[in-house]
């Protein structure tokens, strides 16, 4: 995937897309480091980050399928949030 670009910080939409990655610990070092920089930083990943582990925690594994669904139904209602703050 062309989706990162080395030098540029992480937006969100990209640390979404990332986070099942992040979570099975697929990610290269470089990228984590960014992905955690991100995190650092924003609390609305932090909390969409804590949502993804207890959602895993719930079923016990990690079923992008499954997680697919809700999670675009989870984006959908995070990003409204995010805009009616701004
Ligand atoms: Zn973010």
């Amino acid at each position: 995937m062309s989706l990162l670009r080395r030098q540029d910080p992480l937006v969100c939409r990209e640390v979404v897309e990332l986070v099942t990655d992040y979570l099975e610990g697929s990610l290269s070092r470089a990228d984590r480091r960014r992905f955690e920089a991100h995190l650092a930083d924003c609390p609305h990943c932090t909390e969409y980050l804590a949502q993804m582990r207890a959602t895993i925690r719930l079923t016990g594994r990690l079923e992008p399928e499954d997680l697919s669904a809700a999670m675009r139904e989870d984006l959908g209602e995070l990003y409204r949030r995010w805009r009616d703050q701004r």
